[in-house]
């Protein structure tokens, strides 16, 4: 590998530069000898629920767990339909199997790899009892669109903010538009810890409730268990990390949305590459920022393989998220989708890319990273 390696993430170098706090922070409770539960969890999903803008912020244990314990909480299962996105981390179709229901797939905008909210309403069906929109890489849906079709339809919208954490429709944040806000603290995430967690939102004190129950082994009382529940628990040490770490995310989100503009910029005169832009009413956060390197017909490999080995070869560190939709995975054969089902999905994950992207990538390696587009 050259020595300049730009990786896809870089998290030492965004620890570096708040260390002195993490630190402290994680001593604390080290010292406190309060591991589980306590002040810093509960000041923690205050914060997060001001943060949001929400009534009640619940933690748990992953961004999986947040999307499992929002379904039950809606007594979502067997006989049940829930309608998402195939483009998109297993997590968010992965839970709706795990209480029993079915997801139901709709393809995508190609501009903003988000559900295509106008093809939604010709997949509901009368099982149909909820939507899980997902901001993917951090571009927000337009809310109020789908919020109109749930209610018309009445059906509930659990946000998947997993990649979105701190990203707006209009002046509203997600995870506070829906019904229910699904959240993920996965290092990689926008507000990512040291290890995992995740976080619920809601409005809706009968919502919250219910999942402080099922995420506490079904009890709201110690040792007298109402129904069956999980053991889902964010962590103290996570929670005291992720207490430091939420005062910097606007600041990291305005960093990420500066690079890319720059990328934006420096891309542009690349010919075969569409850039991906934000859309209209939306505060984007860019979790990732994700081309699509249009493919010059070759059945073999797709331009796209190519250009990541190319990039590879220069000590440049690209993703592909995701190369298999969801309706094509092997988990999802009995669903009988066949390939084609969802054309856009399907050439999106041909053609994606994901350039390095986190808030201290600098304009050196930006521009580094343009040049090893560029020169064929
Ligand atoms: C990361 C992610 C999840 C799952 O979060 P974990 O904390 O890793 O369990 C769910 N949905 C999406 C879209 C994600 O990117």
């Amino acid at each position: 590998m050259p020595v300049n390696t730009i990786p896809p993430v870089d998290l030492v170098r965004q620890y570096k530069l708040i260390s002195d706090e993490i630190d402290r922070a994680v001593l604390e409770v080290v010292r406190s000898g309060r591991y589980i539960g306590g002040t810093i969890v509960s000041d923690f999903e205050q914060q997060l629920a001001e943060y949001v803008g929400s009534s009640y912020c619940v933690g748990c244990n992953s961004g999986t767990d947040a999307l499992y314990l929002a379904l039950r909480a809606l007594n979502i299962s067997a006989g049940d339909e829930v309608i998402t996105t195939p483009f998109t981390f297993i997590a968010t179709a992965e839970t709706i199997s795990l209480v029993g229901a079915k997801p139901v797939f709709v393809d995508i905008e190609q501009d903003t790899f988000n559900i295509d909210i106008e093809a939604i309403a010709a997949a509901i069906t009368p099982q149909t009892k909820a939507i899980i929109p997902v901001h993917l890489f951090g571009q927000p849906l337009n809310m109020a669109r789908l919020m109109d079709i749930a209610q018309k339809h009445n059906l509930y919208v659990i946000e998947d903010c997993a990649q979105s954490t701190g990203a707006k429709w209009g002046d509203d944040r997600v995870g506070n538009i829906g019904h229910i806000g699904c959240f993920s603290f996965f290092p990689t995430k926008n507000l990512g810890t040291c290890g995992d967690g995740g976080a619920v939102t809601t409005n809706d004190p009968a919502i919250a409730q219910s999942i402080r129950v099922i995420k506490e082994h079904g009890s709201a009382q110690r040792y007298y268990h109402d129904v069956v529940g999980i053991n889902s628990r964010l962590d103290s040490i996570q929670a005291a990390i992720l207490r430091v770490k939420l005062s910097y995310l606007d600041q990291w989100n305005e960093q990420r949305r500066k690079i890319a503009q720059r990328y934006h910029q420096l891309l542009a005169p690349i010919a075969g590459i569409q850039r991906p832009q934000e859309i209209k009413g939306g505060y984007h956060v860019w979790n990732q920022y994700t081309i699509l390197v249009k493919n010059k017909s070759n059945p073999e490999k797709t331009t796209r393989d190519d250009l990541k080995e190319k990039l590879q070869e220069k000590g440049i560190i690209s993703m592909i998220y995701y190369p298999i939709p969801l309706h094509l995975q092997k988990v999802y054969q009995n669903l009988g989708y066949q390939k084609g089902a969802f054309p856009v999905t399907e050439q999106a994950a041909d053609e994606v890319l994901s350039l390095p992207m986190f808030p201290d990538l600098s304009l050196e390696e930006q521009e580094q990273v343009t040049y090893a587009l560029k020169d064929d």
